[in-house]
């Protein structure tokens, strides 16, 4: 079975393995992980060889504070203004896509946001402007953007430049898939259910002089200065989900890290789309230069057969290749954990399919 979900997404066999040996009896404490303390001993020890192995993996800079949080992406798109918007109280948002427009839809609720648009439909596919024709505002608390827009199959691979204005980055479908300059950027977060682990878990990495900003509403468990100052145990964290992230910073460990990961993606990905650049069967709407690593999506050219390929395609254990209702056609998902025979096997089902469809 290979599963293409867009997240919660497959996490990493050895990972799942290796939990499920240990599922019942914990490092000899003769307790699962999630019926320890988080206080405790051994959990703490956990959490801060997992935050270790997080800042070897990304080179995190020591300035910068790694924050294990509830909420999801949708949490962070209201605790990042909450906590920076202070300043001018205006912010620049850049929307790519569906998920930087849903976090314009919560900043809205907290400051003046202003919206920069730079993607443009050339030969029927979208492309984004290069950064430095964003057009940013001076007087910015921060900017905010996507780098991969995992409904919309768009990814920016260029860093946009800022000056002394803090970049902020949802980086929930690219965390991990290749290395990045963490110094780039004043703050990244991400939901953890694509490259991390389960959801329920949300990585905060920000600078440490943002903190400190917030507004006197954001609730305590939102706020940063408080997050930090806590080790992030200022409620009761999700530790399950700490746990297996933890695991899988250490498979990316083993296998190498993000250099070698991005190596395996950049294979994955233009395994898939090469092959539907050559057919006249399939479609990707995204050109050359934007198009995203970990979210593949494509439309079938005749689509009334979308519902035919999702059902043949699950018969074959090529599982939720189904595309967001609100774009439609079909997604294939394929992040750190999906191995490149899970993209070989859905490349030789859709040619496959396609032979026997096309006159
Ligand atoms: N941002 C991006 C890029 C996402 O892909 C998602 C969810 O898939 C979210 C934000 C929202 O995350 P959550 O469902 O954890 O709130």
């Amino acid at each position: 079975i290979f599963n293409f979900c867009a997240g919660p997404a497959m996490l990493p066999k050895p990972v799942m393995q290796q939990a499920q040996t240990e599922f019942l009896n914990w490092n000899n404490t003769g307790c699962s992980v999630m019926e320890l303390s988080h206080r405790g001993p051994e959990f703490m020890a956990l959490a801060a060889k997992a935050e270790q192995d997080l800042r070897d993996i990304m080179a995190i800079p020591d300035n910068y504070k790694v924050l294990f949080c509830h909420g999801g992406g949708r949490g962070q798109f209201a605790a990042v203004p909450q906590n920076l918007l202070t300043g001018s109280g205006k912010a620049d948002y850049v929307v790519t896509g569906s998920w930087s427009q849903s976090a314009v839809s919560e900043a809205k609720k907290y400051g003046d946001i202003r919206v920069i648009e730079p993607v443009r439909e050339v030969n029927g596919k979208k492309q984004v402007l290069p950064a430095c024709e964003w057009q940013l505002s001076s007087d910015a608390d921060y900017v905010h953007y996507c780098p991969n827009e995992t409904v919309d199959g768009i990814e920016i691979f260029e860093v946009p430049e800022t000056g002394d204005i803090p970049l902020v980055a949802d980086m929930s479908s690219t965390i991990l898939s290749r290395p990045i300059d963490v110094s780039k950027f004043a703050l990244i977060y991400a939901g953890a259910q694509k490259n991390i682990g389960p959801s329920g878990l949300t990585l905060v990495i920000v600078r440490e002089d943002l903190l400190g900003r917030a507004m006197n509403s954001v609730p305590g468990i939102f706020n940063y200065q408080i997050l930090a100052e806590n080790d992030s145990m200022f409620n009761t964290p999700p530790t399950y989900a700490w746990y297996l992230a933890s695991l899988v910073f250490n498979w990316l460990k083993q296998l190498g890290g993000l250099a070698k990961m991005a190596q395996l993606n950049r294979e994955k990905a233009d395994c898939l789309y090469q092959f539907i650049e050559q057919s006249s069967f399939y479609e990707n709407r995204v050109a050359k230069q934007n198009r995203s690593t970990m979210n593949v999506p494509f439309y079938l050219q005749d689509e009334s057969l979308n519902d035919e390929f999702l059902r043949k395609a699950k018969e074959a254990g090529l599982l939720a290749l189904k595309g967001h209702r609100s774009v439609g056609g079909m997604r294939a998902s394929i992040y750190n954990a999906m191995p490149l025979a899970g993209v070989k096997a859905l490349v030789t089902f859709m040619q496959q399919f396609a032979e026997q469809h096309q006159q």
